[in-house]
């Protein structure tokens, strides 16, 4: 784990928030690399589960909502968290995360049960932790108008979805849906989360990526499982995780909300053991009947083919970027002795690495050798994300793009100035191969766009 943050810091990945400060817990950001390869999932997800799907419509929903969603939801009673003291370090730790607790919470009140209390000694430092349990709601608050006194409580968002229901009217009336269809939505969540520390599993903002999808209840079993399977074969099949740092886990009877029919987790298996990655549930209506209670509004649709009126049952598939993102860094992590000397690489699926190609001139002084290579640059950007690198010998740029992750490495050398040829070469094998520069779109496009 420590050689991933320590990657991703010094390749430009990813930054603690506000650095200068002394940074801000749980807080990160996207540096010129992090950022196109979160684009380049998201771009992944967006065109595999909204573009090519004739029955599921895209959203973009705004970061505040009415105060009154979030009491509809449960969130503003029921978003809690517990929470014992180190009488040592003072840390706070999450004792439902400890060996032995067995906690429970009751969804409507947000109080938790604790139905078995494992050991007392810190995670941390080994010292003793107080046995009186905290309760903290990880809503973030704040304040909507410009007036003192006259301002209005809002919350930024605790799950990215919520707007999902609030806007599923509108999709209704203005994109007339038949039963079933989906909505989905790329977005940013804000959670106080309590415990830290590991890296951007968890984080107090972070994206997540939501499907939810709406079906007659009598068919909701079937969907559910098929959108299991869906999810699954995305992570293992397009971001390229490995299958064998994936596994399922069912929500047990104590963990399950008291509304929903099940509740399946895909769990990666990270350096502290398998967490989740995403959640594949099945809701009921129990989300429309609450928002609409509380609207006023009835957010019931009409269901053509069977000429009646329904409340459609939810399925949800809610997964993290940022975890994504992480994981697949974890899984393409590699490190290899060549001829005495390391190397590390990311093994990137190279339709998802930040640099798809880098444009090496042999020598940099060699004016003829750097226009032809300036050239091929300038034609490549246009439809790949290409870098023009001429610092340093080949030996140590073909490095450089290695732990980046950058899946092909153009040379352009002496010989390319005679035969109008450049050497490409693959990230993983290593092999090189020389082709003309004409055919360098279609040799390279098939493996450099999104599947
Ligand atoms: P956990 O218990 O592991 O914190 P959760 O059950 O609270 O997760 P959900 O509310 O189901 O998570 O959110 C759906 C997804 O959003 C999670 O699977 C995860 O990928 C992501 N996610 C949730 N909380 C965070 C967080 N604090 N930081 C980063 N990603 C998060």
């Amino acid at each position: 784990m420590q050689k991933i943050v320590s990657l991703c810091k010094r390749k430009g990945f990813v930054y603690a928030s506000s650095e200068i400060y002394g940074g801000l817990a749980g807080i990160y950001d996207f540096g010129p690399r992090g950022v196109e390869l979160l684009n380049n999932l998201k771009n992944l997800w967006w065109k595999n589960t909204v573009r090519e799907q004739e029955n599921i419509y895209g959203l973009d929903g705004a970061i505040l909502m009415h105060p009154k969603a979030w009491e509809a939801s449960g969130h503003v009673a029921g978003f809690t968290d517990p929470l014992v003291d180190c009488k040592d370090c003072k840390s706070r730790i999450r004792p439902d995360k400890l060996e032995g607790w067995k906690l429970q919470k009751d969804n409507l009140t947000g109080d938790w049960k604790v139905l078995e209390q494992g050991s007392l000694e810190c995670p941390l430092c080994g010292g003793e932790l107080l046995p009186e349990i905290r309760y903290f709601n990880t809503l973030m608050e704040t304040s909507l108008g410009v007036i003192e006194g006259e301002k209005t409580k809002a919350y930024l968002k605790g799950e990215s979805c919520q707007n999902i229901y609030l806007d599923y009217k509108n999709i209704v009336e203005t994109m007339s849906p038949k039963l079933p269809f989906g909505i989905a939505q790329i977005g940013k969540a804000f959670r106080n989360e309590i415990t830290l520390g590991k890296f951007l599993f968890k984080t107090r903002e972070f994206e997540q990526w939501d499907i939810e999808y709406f079906v007659r209840p009598s068919e909701a079993k079937k969907a559910y499982e098929a959108w299991k399977q869906t999810r699954w074969d995305w992570y293992t099949s397009k971001v390229k995780l490995s299958e064998k740092n994936l596994r399922w886990r069912q929500h047990g009877k104590d963990e399950l909300i008291f509304y929903a029919t099940d509740a399946w987790d895909i769990d990666y298996h990270y350096p502290w053991g398998w967490d989740e990655l995403e959640g594949i549930h099945h809701r009921g209506n129990y989300d429309l009947t609450q928002q609409g209670k509380f609207s006023g509004i009835d957010l019931s649709m009409h269901d053509e083919e069977k000429d009646q009126k329904v409340t459609p049952y939810i399925i949800e598939t809610s997964g993290g970027l940022g975890r994504t993102f992480f994981s697949l860094l974890l899984d393409s992590y590699r490190e290899e002795e060549i001829k005495g000397r390391d190397r590390i690489y990311l093994s990137l699926p190279p339709y998802l690495a930040p640099v798809q190609i880098a444009i090496l001139p042999l020598v940099r002084t060699d004016q003829q050798l750097v226009r032809t290579a300036r050239k091929i640059y300038e034609e490549l950007k246009r439809k790949f994300v290409v870098e023009y690198d001429e610092q340093g010998t080949v030996g140590r740029r073909y490095r450089r793009q290695d732990e980046i992750g950058t899946p092909f490495c153009i040379t352009v050398d002496s010989q390319t100035l005679e035969d109008e040829t450049v050497t490409i070469r693959e990230r993983d094998s290593m092999k090189q191969e020389r082709i003309k520069i004409d055919n360098l779109i279609a040799e390279l496009a098939p493996h450099l766009e999104l599947p």
